[in-house]
């Protein structure tokens, strides 16, 4: 494969002398040092983005959307870079803290957050709650009392815009359980406001992900506008507009993936037309194409009209192909066969749904040799299960030439013993 192609898939990954190396680190040598499969993510490539981001939106909030990877050492070189977090969930809140994110930069969205979640996100003080239906408001309110605290929040309102995306990723559609209907926003907004320990200061919407058009965004910014501006003449003191995460990436060789600033240039004409702090929530941009998932070929099986070539990472490991239909590029980590093969490429897991690629064209690989799935860096470990009692891959950061264990594999006891009854 040219390296021209790699590099437009991360600027750090190269072949030398034939071997890939990511960031200047052999990951053949991580392999034999940490087994497979192994997920491996540049450090220098997730600070980049992170700078793109505020290179493109001066004065705003990047908030690291955690979902994506929630490694405390990939969300802290984020925010090393000046990210904040964006959570889902009090489990990604714990995780925000343990990476150094500074609590009053963290936004939390999410349809079901429950009482012990928001508890703990109004104890840390948190910069902001994303709220998305009526019922929530009276129980946060009721939460933040008892406590003895305000806290902001933002209205996340569903613009009915088409991302033009999977339909499992799409989240700003009318049909979809995310956020109130824009034009009923309003109601909620007075609602809110009524309530003694909430102050309502955004707007907040998120339209979907892996978004590689950016005039969705456009067309659901001008609206979420239109809504600030109607609220501000009414007296609401809206101060800040979320406008979400979800751009897309480079998955397939001839995919075109958007910047921040081509981002930044559909929806500045609506962002200037008020004076509004903006918040942004990017996941998959800041770390999906900082990493890739190492996995060894355990058998190559030839039924004639099919030829499988059998790894050790499975659906439990990386499940965007499984649920999405997903393309990941696959390359060999050792470049040294001429020959291609057109196979499958599968996991050990006792499903037919469970491949990392279908009827691909790759070189001929045999028992031993080892792949990299690229674009692999976000929705992967994050997605990762105990199905079939796999125990889930180590992570590894490497930047500048070395590289640090940020979780180590998964033993049998940390699944089955570990205080688990
Ligand atoms: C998932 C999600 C994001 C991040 O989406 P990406 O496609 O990874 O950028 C941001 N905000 C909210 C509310 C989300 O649910």
């Amino acid at each position: 494969m040219e390296g021209s192609l790699l590099k437009e898939f991360n600027p750090y990954l190269c072949y030398k002398n034939g071997s890939l190396y990511l960031e200047g680190v052999s990951l053949s040598d991580l392999a034999r040092e940490i087994g497979t499969p192994l997920y491996v993510y540049s450090a220098s490539y997730i600070r980049e983005r992170v700078r793109a981001y505020y290179e493109a939106f001066p004065g705003s909030l990047v908030c690291y959307a955690v979902k994506a990877n929630f490694n405390p050492e990939v969300i802290r070189v984020a925010g090393e870079e000046g990210a904040g977090a964006d959570i889902v969930s009090g489990g990604e809140l714990l995780c925000a803290l343990k990476g150094g994110i500074d609590p009053e930069k963290i936004v939390y969205a999410g349809v079901g957050k429950t009482r012990e979640e928001l508890e703990l996100a109004v104890d840390k003080e948190i910069l902001m709650f994303n709220v998305e239906s009526e019922e929530e408001i009276y129980v946060l309110n009721d939460i933040a009392d008892r406590i003895g605290k305000r806290v902001r929040v933002s209205v996340r309102v569903n613009p009915d815009v088409d991302p033009k995306t999977h339909p499992y990723i799409a989240t700003g559609l009318r049909k979809s359980k995310f956020g109130v209907d824009i034009e009923n926003a309003k109601d909620l907004f007075k609602k809110a406001a009524d309530l003694k320990n909430l102050d309502v200061v955004g707007v907040h919407c998120h339209i979907g992900s892996q978004i590689l058009d950016v005039s969705p965004y456009e067309e659901a910014v001008s609206k979420v506008v239109d809504l600030c501006d109607d609220l501000i003449r009414e007296g609401f003191e809206i101060r800040c507009v979320d406008i979400g995460g979800g751009l897309g990436i480079k998955y397939r060789p001839e995919d075109r993936e958007p910047t921040p600033g081509d981002l930044a240039k559909a929806v500045r004409p609506h962002l200037s037309r008020l004076d509004l702090q903006v918040i942004l929530e990017p996941g998959r941009s800041i770390v999906g194409n900082a990493g890739l998932l190492i996995a060894e070929v355990l058998f190559v099986k030839n039924k004639g009209h099919k030829h499988f070539i059998i790894v050790d990472a499975g659906m439990n490991d990386l499940i965007r192909p499984s649920i999405y239909d997903a393309y990941h590029h696959i390359v060999p980590v050792e470049d040294r066969d001429e020959n291609y093969v057109i196979a499958d490429i599968v996991g050990p897991i006792c499903e037919t749904g469970d491949f990392l690629a279908k009827d691909r064209r790759i070189r001929d690989l045999r028992r031993g040799d080892l792949i990299a799935v690229l674009s692999a860096g976000a929705y992967g470990f994050s997605m990762a299960s105990h199905y079939n009692v796999r125990p889930r891959p180590a992570e590894v950061l490497v930047e500048n030439g070395s590289y640090r264990v940020i979780r180590s594999r998964e033993t049998y006891e940390y699944i089955l013993y570990e205080k688990n009854y």
